[in-house]
């Protein structure tokens, strides 16, 4: 036993935990995670756990990475803070800008803006844009299209750029000017002998009908994840986002890319728009930039729109918009370092070599009676657990199946995300073979243990 715990709990079984992240656990006794070591963390009561979701998709290089923890130290030691307001900076941001900027390929990228976190980037996005808009004088451009399903946040407008209905109800979200188009979620949503291609020319349609119906001087942007991570880890179908792009790009509305969670490798790219052939005109990042050691995010911002917003704070007055932690120079310190790490230990390479291992094991349980789908790529993968394998027989809610599964894996020592019935996994990036071979024993084992539970 250790100061903190009983068998599970904080200080015993009956004491109401005095800390929350936020109210979606209603246990009173959470899990007390308190060391972690590679693809492993262990609670309170000395229990291992293999992190299949890598933290909350973000600790990329594990949990005790020697050089990130020095690179915290020495910068604390010489620089543990100065903001970057004015005409001020600290040379940690400036140098990690310039290192974004030079990874990021799929276009041309003009500057970076530091945040603390994804809710941060997507809100900071929203006001950049409406600047952007009122410097070229076009101000009825005030509206965004995100889509359903979708999560880019929980602060106010994050919140409601998010399509997730959990993030709207009781708090009178989304905000007016925030629209929603289809989820992409070809099994789900597919008509009848409708394949890919077609699904994404329907939805491609069905977005330019919204922008037709709002009226195009109206929408300012179209925000999107290149695969969706908290929505259940939902992939573009064939073709989507090239149609997609060609239908915003009509009608001169900005794409924003949400990378939180796929930036870094995570898909077996260096970013998601690498693979999806986007070029954004805004991207957020988070999480896998400094492995989640520090909190720290950005937003990258096209040459044009920063031109833009450069020449005209003059006549507009300055874009004043800026967190006092903006930058922070441990953070970015801690950022650059994992930049280099990735580089140096190629790790868009080791996703995908790793990948076929992690994807092809969990996929060969596709056939259970339980699981309707099982969809993913790189290192990010989603299970939906339904009835009669049927995009449209859902499990009784209160079942709690996803739920059950997650206990499962948790018993046998691996942590994974479920919402509803579905159960998401994004492993570090530094996973061995031999760890996904664990991985996958334990998903099997908790899948045949779900299935006697539900048949009983
Ligand atoms: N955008 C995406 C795609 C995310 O997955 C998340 C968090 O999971 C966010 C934004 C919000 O990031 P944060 O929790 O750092 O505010």
């Amino acid at each position: 036993q250790t100061e903190q715990g009983g068998e599970k709990g904080y200080k015993g079984h009956d004491m109401l935990a005095p800390f929350t992240a936020g109210w979606q656990s209603t246990d009173l006794h959470p899990l007390v995670i308190e060391r972690s070591e590679g693809s492993y963390v262990y609670d309170s009561n000395g229990k291992k756990y293999l992190d299949a979701l890598a933290g909350l998709w973000c600790t990329a290089l594990g949990g005790n990475e020697p050089r990130l923890v020095e690179a915290a130290t020495k910068q604390l030691n010489k620089l543990p803070f100065y903001h970057s307001f004015w005409n001020r900076t600290t040379r940690p941001s400036l140098d990690l800008a310039k290192e974004i900027l030079e990874i990021f390929t799929a276009r041309k990228m003009g500057k970076v803006f530091f945040t603390n976190s994804g809710s941060e980037a997507n809100d900071s996005q929203v006001k950049l844009v409406w600047y952007y808009f009122n410097a070229l004088g076009r101000p009825n451009k005030k509206k965004f299209i995100a889509r359903t399903k979708s999560y880019h946040g929980s602060t106010l407008i994050s919140a409601s750029l998010s399509g997730l209905q959990n993030l709207h109800q009781k708090f009178d979200l989304p905000a007016p000017f925030v629209l929603h188009t289809d989820c992409p979620h070809y099994w789900r949503f597919h008509l009848p002998g409708e394949t890919e291609e077609e699904f994404s020319t329907r939805l491609a349609n069905n977005l330019e009908n919204l922008i037709l119906k709002e009226g195009p001087d109206t929408i300012a942007a179209f925000i999107a994840e290149p695969v969706m991570g908290a929505g259940g880890v939902i992939l573009p179908p064939k073709t989507y986002f090239e149609k997609v792009q060609a239908v915003i790009k009509k009608y001169d509305i900005l794409f924003i890319a949400d990378e939180v969670i796929t930036a870094f490798g995570r898909l077996g790219t260096m970013f998601g728009c690498d693979k999806y052939h986007i070029q954004p005109d805004l991207v957020s990042i988070a999480k896998a930039l400094s492995s989640a050691y520090m909190p720290i995010g950005a937003i990258l911002v096209s040459p044009e729109i920063s031109e833009v917003i450069h020449s005209q704070s003059s006549k507009l007055g300055s874009f004043s918009h800026g967190f006092t932690y903006s930058g922070h120079p441990v953070a970015c310190a801690v950022a650059l370092e994992a930049l280099k790490i990735y580089k140096e230990r190629n790790i868009v390479e080791k996703v995908q070599a790793i990948s076929p291992r992690f994807q092809n094991g969990i996929k060969s349980f596709s056939e259970s009676p339980i699981i309707g789908e099982i969809r993913g790529t790189g290192l990010v993968l989603g299970t939906e657990f339904t009835d009669n394998k049927s995009p449209n027989q859902p499990f009784p809610s209160e079942w709690g199946v996803g739920a059950i599964f997650g206990a499962e894996c948790e018993k046998r020592g691996m942590l994974v995300r479920v919402a509803g019935d579905s159960m998401m996994m994004a492993p570090p990036f530094i996973i061995s073979p031999e760890e996904v071979d664990e991985l996958i024993s334990i998903y099997g084992e908790s899948l045949r243990s779900t299935e006697r539970i539900i048949e009983e």
